[in-house]
């Protein structure tokens, strides 16, 4: 039984049913209608009228009556049923096959492999769940591939450089100097910030970053960000202010994702921005605190405002990789603001500048 097909097993079972439905009206039939004919004649008998002999005949005559539509019935009614069935059981089997044909093709790497519609609901709404969960494997599988191949990209850019420093060294091509040394100390520090900002954000992606929620006031972090970051801004560069009214409400907000969140806006705007201003500020609106980065930097181009926060995206690859940028950091941030119950948001015009801001629900 195992061996055989749904399709088979389904008809060999509406056919068991069938006949075990005919058996017992056949037998029944066969025990109780004769009887039931006699005593029925039985009753019609009375005085002044009786069949004698004549009995036996109609008695004979009904059982080979009832025989024959008997026989003629089970046939048409196998027939038929057996018909039905086979119907009934191609229309269940064959989705069902077609099914199992798909889900072997998505298996085996297809990944644009789809259920059709199919005309039996149930077995339709489990294609449209097959269909939902394939679209998500294959996007997984899209940005997997997008992944290996950016990364793959970045490493390399970094490797080549050292090796080739390292080679000319070993065949004496180039002198061993500070400088070159600190080139080489440079491409580490990068390689090693790419594996950290990486480790960072797939963390983040997968949720298993910890975010410790409380109730915190930001004014004091923006203030000392201010503070640090106009420290490292060189004499005709440009000035770093903070906008922020003296009583901030609290947020409801991890301190030290905010502030990761912070230094990367801020350290974005100042690799930006020659001269003019970055402006921090903070304002309320309704349940939620808003800060904004303002900078008169370079901005970024309409075409390449919507891929600022995807990974790996530089509006300036090369120009990007000098600055040590590894286009991690607004991938980065995105998924810290939005694991806060927040947003982040850009605009930017060329040439004129560029303002990112987030928001965190207040306490
Ligand atoms: P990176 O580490 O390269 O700065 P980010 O994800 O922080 O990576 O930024 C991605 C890209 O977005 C940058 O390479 C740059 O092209 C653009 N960008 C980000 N912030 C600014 C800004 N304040 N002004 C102009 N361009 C920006």
């Amino acid at each position: 039984m195992a061996k055989l097909g749904l399709r088979a097993r389904l008809f060999l079972s509406h056919l068991l049913v069938m006949l075990v439905g005919v058996g017992s009206l056949v037998v029944t039939g066969k025990i109780s209608s004769p009887r039931m004919f006699v005593s029925h004649l039985e009753k019609l008998e009375g005085p002044g009228f009786t069949l004698r002999y004549a009995r036996t005949e109609i008695v004979r005559g009904f059982e080979t009556v009832w025989n024959r539509t008997t026989f003629w019935a089970v046939v048409v009614g196998t027939t038929a049923a057996g018909g039905l069935s086979y119907l009934v059981a191609k229309r269940i089997a064959q989705p069902l096959m077609q099914m199992e044909q798909i889900t072997q093709k998505f298996a085996s790497g297809k990944m644009d492999e789809r259920m059709p519609t199919l005309e039996i609901p149930e077995l339709n709404r489990l294609g449209k769940s097959f269909n939902r969960m394939a679209a998500s494997i294959e996007d997984v599988e899209h940005r997997r591939r997008q992944l290996i191949g950016d990364l793959s990209h970045e490493l390399r850019t970094p490797l080549t450089v050292m090796r080739g420093y390292l080679e000319e060294l070993a065949d004496g091509r180039i002198e061993a100097s500070t400088e070159i040394y600190l080139r080489l100390v440079k491409e580490t520090r990068r390689l090693e910030r790419l594996v950290n900002e990486l480790q960072e954000l797939s963390k983040a992606e997968a949720g298993h970053l910890p975010i410790n929620l409380q109730p915190v006031n930001l004014r004091p972090l923006l203030e000392s960000l201010v503070e640090k970051f106009s420290d490292q801004i060189l004499e005709n560069g440009p000035v770093l202010k903070l906008d922020c009214p003296p009583q901030l409400p609290l947020v409801l907000a991890d301190i030290d994702r905010t502030e990761q969140i912070l230094i990367n806006l801020l350290g974005n705007a100042l690799r930006y921005t020659d001269h003019g201003s970055i402006v921090v500020k903070a304002t309320t609106e309704a349940d939620k605190l808003w800060v904004a980065v303002t900078d008169t930097g370079t901005g970024i181009a309409p075409e390449d405002l919507p891929h600022v926060f995807e990974r790996f995206w530089r509006a300036d690859r090369t120009r990007a990789r000098d600055s040590g940028g590894s286009g991690l950091g607004l991938a980065i941030s995105r998924r810290l603001v939005e694991l806060q119950g927040g947003q982040i948001q850009v605009e930017s015009q060329l040439g004129v500048g560029s303002t990112f801001r987030f928001y965190l629900p207040l306490a």
